[in-house]
Parts: C-alpha cells; structure tokens; sequence
C-alpha cells in the first residue's frame, strides 16, 4: 500500500452559515477539528484564522495559538498557515511566518474568483516567497493557472524557493479552472517539465473533491487534499459532520487506489521536511 499525505483545510474564509454549521471558527474549534481529522488520518493541516466576529484575520497571535495546539495534540502533523488573500490586507498576509509553521501556502499569481479578483502581484509574492525562504518554510505553490507554473518556476530562478516545492492544482473554482481530467494532465505534465522537482497535489472545489482526489490518485498524487474549506456535502442530501468526516471518505479513497494515509514521518520525509 503507497503512503499518500492526506491535507486537511478546516476552516478556509467563507463565513459560517447554516450550510456549513460545522465550521470551526474560533482556534479552540479549529484544534479539536484537527485533532479529530488526525485520528482520522489526516497529517497535514491548512489553517486559516478569523476574528472574534469571524471575519478572515492576519493576526499572527491567532496562527500561533492555533499551532500550538496542534502540535500539542496531533504529535508531528504538518502545519501550514495559509497566506491567502480573501478577506486580509495583503501587507498583513506574511505576518504569521514569524512563527515558523512547516510550510505555508503561497500564490504566484493573480486570478478571478467567484466575486472578487485574488489579486497576487508579483512584488507581494516575492516577499511572500523571501519571509517563507527566511524562516525555514516549505511552500506550498497554489495552481490557480497555467501561468502559476510559471510563476513558480520564476521563484526558483530567483533564489527565493528551493527547486522541490510542493504544488497544488485548484480545479473547480468559480471564474477560474474548471474540475476537468484533461486539463488536470496538462497541469502534471506542465509541472514535470518546469519544476521537475515538485513534488504534488490537487484539490476539488465544492462538488468536484472526490472526483478530483480519485484523478490525482490515479496519477500517483503525493498527497490529496480534503476539508470543509473546499466543500461542506458528503452528498446532495447531506452535509458533513466536519473535518473529519471528510478525511474518512478521502482515506477510504485511498483505499481503493491502494494506497493509505501516511504516518506524519513519511508526509514530512515526502516533502522534504523537518522532523517534528
Ligand atoms: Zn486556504
């Protein structure tokens, strides 16, 4: 059985509403959703913050808090704070780095969303990428594009990431790629060609996270991702009862592509990180 990382994205930026009650907002919710989506075989986890109000927050205060009880109750899962713009100042999006997370996820270009641009001009992304390469973090390249690749590639050039980051292709995003098989081999065999070091992932948006995650297993995918950041439903008729509900249905995926969860030893000897 190949070990495959699973990453969950709990929380993500879109408010808690009665569609996705589970959500957890606040950090003490936030740690025992991941504690119950590591049980479950989850170990890497994606973290956004929010405010009291639970708006989309860049307090770095917050991203520690919840660190630390990750790494309190889930022994050795990877930590990544998201340095996403929805929602934050994108002068407070590096901020967290300071506390040193395993990895952080980082964007090489702008895109449309479903009712915002996601604006990443380069000038931020290369402090992004600089803050990432100061601290001893791992990024983790989100593919919104084609030309993200590129924007990576472009990063390694540089000196500011080394030349195996971590990739993951977003399919399924309103105004932006669509869940499409094909365009997922356009992506892999793009990917193989610029950064040939990468290691990858891919995640479905909304009704497409099965269906995507089945695709990258077939291609061998290092990791697959999961969580209510990215889809709420178990079914048409059901919503899921959280984070690890979701995790549940991407192991038993696994499964059927012989593959299983990796322990956090092997997800952190997959992409190259520190031991915890
Ligand atoms: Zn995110």
């Amino acid at each position: 059985m190949r070990p495959v990382i699973i990453a969950v994205a709990i929380t993500g930026s879109v408010p808690r509403k009665k569609d996705n009650p589970t959500l957890p907002v606040l950090p003490q919710e936030q740690i025992e959703s991941t504690h119950a989506a590591f049980e479950a075989g989850a170990t890497l986890v994606h973290i956004h913050v929010r405010n009291d109000d639970e708006t989309p927050s860049s307090d770095p205060d917050r991203f520690a808090l919840v660190q630390e009880g990750v790494r309190k109750h889930c022994p050795g899962m990877i930590v990544q704070f998201s340095t996403g713009g929805r929602g934050r100042d994108p002068a407070a999006r590096g901020l967290s780095l300071v506390h040193r997370p395993d990895m952080a996820s980082l964007s090489t270009g702008s895109v449309n969303f479903p009712t915002i641009v996601y604006e990443n001009h380069a000038v931020l992304v290369d402090d992004l990428a600089g803050r990432m390469k100061t601290h001893g973090i791992a990024p983790e390249i989100e593919i919104f594009d084609l030309s993200h690749i590129h924007g990576g590639k472009r990063l390694i050039d540089a000196g500011l990431m080394g030349a195996n980051p971590h990739v993951q292709f977003v399919m399924g995003v309103q105004n932006a790629m669509p869940a499409d098989e094909r365009l997922l081999d356009i992506l892999l065999a793009e990917t193989r060609r610029v950064i040939p070091g990468a290691t990858w992932t891919a995640a479905g948006i909304g009704r497409h996270q099965s269906e995507v995650m089945g695709w990258a297993l077939a291609r061998g995918a290092d990791a697959v991702r999961t969580g209510l950041e990215d889809n709420v439903r178990v079914s048409k008729e059901r919503l899921a009862d959280g984070n690890a509900e979701l995790v549940r249905i991407a192991a038993d995926l696994l499964a059927r592509h012989a593959a299983r969860p990796a322990t956090p030893t092997e997800a952190r000897a997959r992409l190259g990180l520190r031991p915890a």
